[in-house]
C-alpha cells in the first residue's frame, strides 16, 4: 500500500517524504483512514512500529493552524516525548504547525515562552501538563484531538491518576486516540475508558519486529555474565547496542565493569538528570558510545537507528518487556540480532517469553569462553528441543574443553 491511497492531504504527504518515508507500516495503515474519519482508536501496537506517525500525520491534517491546542499528546516519558516533538517538527515544516513538548526536568521559561508565542500541537508528560495548566499557562479548553501514547505505561508508571485529572479538563467532544503496547483485560479496563465507542487497531506485537530478529540465548552461570558479555562483545566486534537490566543498580555496575573491561559503554536510567540522559543519548546516536546500559522504564522509547544488538543481560519477567526490548532493533525494515544471557534462576520467564513469541530460541555459547564452576546450562538447545532439557545441573571445572555447540 501507499501513503497516497490513505487520505492525507498534499502538505501532510510532504510532510510524510520530508520524514523520509515512502510506505505506511501497518499500524499506519490502519489507524490513518479511521483517525482522518474523526473516530476513536484503540490501538495495540508498540514502539518500532511506526506508531507515532500512525497518530501524528492525520491529527496534523485535521487541526488549523492557529496558535490554540487544538491536539494533545501525553505520553510518559521526556525521552517519548521529545521523539514526538521531533517528528511532528519535520511534518510541521510543510504544514506550518506549531508543535511543543512540555516535560518535567526542562526549565519553565523557555516553555513558558514557547506556550505564549501560540501552540497548535502540544506533547506533554502528565505531571508537567497538570503543573503548567493548574498555574493557568495552558488552556485546554479547545482541545479536538487527545491522543494518549504508551497508555499501559502510563498505568505502570502510576501516572494513570494524573491521566483520569488530564481527560476531566479536556472539552466532552473530542477524538481519543489511545496507543498501548499491551491490550491485556487489566489494562483494558482501566484505560479503556478514555476511549468511545473505538475502532480497535491491533499489530500483533510478535509479527512486528520478532520475525525480523534473530534471537539467541547464550545460558551462562549468573556470576560469569559480566565476563560472557565481554567475551561476546569481542566476538560481535562491531556493534551498536542496548543491553538491558532488570535494575538501574546493575544498569550502573555492569557500566562500570563493562568500562573496566574497555568497552565504550555508558548507561540511561530515571536516577540520572535530564541533562545527562540527553547527553547519553547524544553520545550513542553519534557513535561515541557504542553501547547502552538501559532499564525498561527509561528505554521503551528510544528510537535510535541502526542498533545492530538488543542484549539481555538479564531476561525480563514480562513477554512484553521483552519484545519491547527487541524492538529497539531491526527497526522499520532492518534487521538485528537479540541475545539473552540465561541464568539457571532465568528458564521460567524464558519458556514465557518463548510461548508468547512463538519460538523457541536457539542456544550458543562464546567460543573459547571459560565457562567454569557453574551449575552448567546446556547450549545444545536445538529450535525443537525443550527448554526443559536446557540445563543439565552437572558441575564443569576450570580449564575444561569449551567452545560453541558444547556439551554438559
Ligand atoms: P515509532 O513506532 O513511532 O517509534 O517508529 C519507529 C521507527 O520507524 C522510527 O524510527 C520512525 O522514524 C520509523 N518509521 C515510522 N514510520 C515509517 C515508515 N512508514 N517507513 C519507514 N520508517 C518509518
Amino acid at each position: 500500500m501507499e501513503f497516497t491511497v490513505l487520505g492525507l492531504s498534499e502538505e501532510v504527504r510532504a510532510g510524510v517524504t520530508a520524514l523520509g518515508y515512502t510506505k505506511p507500516t501497518p499500524v499506519q495503515e490502519q489507524a490513518i483512514p479511521v483517525a482522518l474519519r474523526g473516530d476513536d482508536i484503540l490501538a495495540c501496537a508498540q514502539t518500532g512500529t511506526g506508531k507515532t506517525a500512525a497518530f501524528l500525520l492525520p491529527t496534523m491534517q485535521r487541526i488549523p493552524v492557529e496558535g490554540r491546542i487544538r491536539a494533545l499528546v501525553v505520553t510518559p516519558t521526556r525521552e517519548l516525548a521529545t521523539q514526538i516533538e521531533e517528528e511532528a517538527l519535520v511534518i510541521a515544516g510543510q504544514t506550518g504547525h506549531a508543535v511543543l513538548a512540555v516535560y518535567g526536568g526542562m526549565p519553565y521559561p523557555p516553555q513558558l515562552k514557547r506556550l505564549r508565542a501560540g501552540v497548535d500541537l502540544l506533547v506533554a508528560t502528565p505531571g508537567r501538563l497538570l503543573d503548567l495548566q493548574s498555574k493557568g499557562d495552558i488552556d485546554l479548553s479547545e482541545v479536538e484531538i487527545l491522543v494518549l501514547d504508551e497508555a499501559d505505561r502510563m498505568l505502570d508508571m502510576g501516572f494513570w491518576p494524573d491521566v483520569s485529572r488530564i481527560l476531566r479538563l479536556l472539552p466532552p467532544q473530542r477524538q481519543n486516540m489511545l496507543f498501548s503496547a499491551t491490550l491485556s483485560d487489566d489494562v483494558l479496563r482501566v484505560i479503556g475508558k478514555a476511549v468511545h465507542d473505538p475502532v480497535r487497531v491491533d499489530v500483533s506485537p510478535a509479527s512486528v519486529p520478532v520475525d525480523a530478529v534473530e534471537q539467541y540465548v547464550y545460558p551462562v552461570n549468573a556470576s560469569q555474565k559480566t565476563e560472557l558479555l565481554v567475551a561476546l562483545l569481542e566476538e560481535i566486534d562491531e556493534y551498536r547496542a542496548i543491553v538491558f537490566t532488570r535494575t538501574k543498580q546493575r544498569a550502573d555496575r555492569l557500566d562500570a565493569a563493562l568500562r573496566k573491561s574497555g568497552v565504550h559503554s555508558d548507561t540511561v536510567h530515571s536516577d540520572r538528570s535530564q541533562s545527562q540522559r540527553e547527553r547519553t543519548l547524544a553520545d550513542f546516536k553519534s557513535g561515541k558510545h557504542a553501547l547502552l546500559v538501559a532499564t525498561d522504564v527509561m528505554a521503551r522509547g528510544i528510537d535510535v537507528e541502526g542498533v545492530t544488538h538488543v542484549i539481555n543481560y538479564d531476561i525480563p519477567d514480562r513477554p512484553e518487556d521483552y519484545v519491547h526490548r527487541i524492538g529497539r532493533t531491526a527497526r522499520a525494515g532492518e534487521t538485528g540480532v537479540a541475545i539473552s544471557l540465561l541464568a539457571h534462576d532465568e528458564l521460567e520467564p524464558l519458556r514465557h517469553i518463548e510461548r508468547v513469541v512463538g519460538k523457541t530460541m536457539e542456544s550458543r555459547d562464546v567460543e573459547g569462553f571459560d565457562y567454569m564452576d557453574r551449575i552448567v546450562p546446556r547450549a545444545d538447545r536445538g529450535a525443537t528441543a525443550s527448554t526443559r532439557t536446557l540445563f543439565s545441573g552437572g558441575v564443569h571445572r576450570r580449564g575444561g574443553r569449551s567452545g560453541r555447540g558444547r556439551r554438559f
